[in-house]
């Protein structure tokens, strides 16, 4: 088997690379060729740590694993590591045998990234050209740097709960080129033509009331019962699209507009069947879209192939008998 450590990650893959992956499983999954199974999420009663497992198998990729991982709120403060961690396992989908075993904490952050990213590219304005940013945490420098590869933006207004962390967001966007201004609520809806949300919210900020016609939400940070990022009547004003549905009604943005009956699950489309040509995505300049990004194990599973494939070619993968 190959092991790919996290430290090696950061230099073998590109965001073009992780785009490519994550549009490529989206489609799979779309056409019955790719289907994610059943997530485990537990509680399990040490150090408060939420533990799970994410994995599903491409028939179009043959990529066949899982991410094991999950949350430890107290591994920053107590040891000095990051309080996310996660480990991919890739197997032989011909024989069952394990293949390589990856990093996934960047991993996670680029293929979350590359998720809204794809759906910039697919349902947004061509004439996009302010992006919005609400939230300022650790994936939010990744969707930036992601999202504004898309369209042609000319400036980054961002709005976060702790505005204290903007000044470091606002670095992200001047490493890139772009001028960044620390906006209201109001103010971000009127200017943004793409808006990412990236935050661990259990109540939403931003309401339909906010959003202009036009607009292109991708929605990244509620991947839980309970979490929200925008209001529900702005999910049932807009043409819904998400990785999964099954994931997006029960763990995802759309859970609160299906359980209060303004939504319907039949009325959401996974992002693949735009990537496919099967459903036209956006029909009209004034249709306000939104992207409900879930985060789904064949995503990781995407990525961490690819990185497998540039460590053996670049000989920094290492090889254990096993
Ligand atoms: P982080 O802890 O670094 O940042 C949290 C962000 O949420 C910050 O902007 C913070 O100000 C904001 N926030 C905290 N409490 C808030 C509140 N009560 N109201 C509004 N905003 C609040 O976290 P992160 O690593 O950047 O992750 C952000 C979110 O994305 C988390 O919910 C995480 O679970 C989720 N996530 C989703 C995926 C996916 O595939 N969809 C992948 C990774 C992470």
């Amino acid at each position: 088997m190959w092991i790919v450590p996290e430290a090696a990650i950061a230099d073998l893959i590109t965001p073009e690379a992780s785009f490519q992956a994550v549009e490529s499983v989206f489609a799979a999954m779309a056409s019955g060729e790719a289907y994610n199974f059943p997530v485990v999420r537990e509680a399990i009663g040490h150090e408060d740590a939420l533990y799970g497992f994410k994995g599903g198998f491409d028939r179009s990729g043959m990529a066949l694993g899982l991410k094991a991982g999950g949350y430890w709120p107290h591994n920053l403060e107590k040891r000095g590591i990051i309080n996310h961690q996660s480990t991919v396992f890739l197997f032989d989908p011909d024989t069952g045998k394990v293949a390589a075993m990856v990093g996934g904490n960047l991993l996670t952050a680029l293929r979350t990234a590359a998720a809204s990213s794809v759906s910039i590219k697919h349902l947004a304005r061509e004439d996009s050209k302010v992006l919005g940013m609400i939230g300022a945490g650790h994936q939010s420098h990744f969707q930036l740097r992601a999202a504004a590869r898309q369209r042609q933006f000319e400036k980054v207004v961002g709005w976060n709960y702790h505005p204290e962390m903007l000044p470091k967001l606002a670095e992200t966007a001047a490493g890139i080129g772009l001028p960044f201004e620390a906006v209201t609520l109001e103010d971000l809806g009127a200017q943004a033509d793409v808006i990412v949300t990236i935050t661990s919210a259990f109540a939403p900020s931003l309401t339909a009331a906010h959003v202009k016609p036009g607009t292109h939400l991708a929605c990244m940070g509620t991947d839980t019962k309970g979490k929200q990022e925008v209001e529900a009547a702005l999910v049932a004003r807009a043409t819904v699209f998400t990785d999964e549905v099954a994931q997006s009604v029960s763990i995802g943005e759309t859970q609160h507009a299906v359980s209060d009956g303004s939504l319907k699950a039949a009325e959401i489309t996974q992002i693949g069947a735009v990537i496919n040509g099967t459903h036209p995505g956006r029909t009209a300049a004034d249709e306000i879209t939104l992207f409900d990004g879930t985060g789904v194990g064949l995503q990781d599973l995407a990525v961490a192939s690819t990185v497998v494939e540039i460590a053996v070619e670049t000989g920094v993968a290492v090889e254990v008998e096993f």
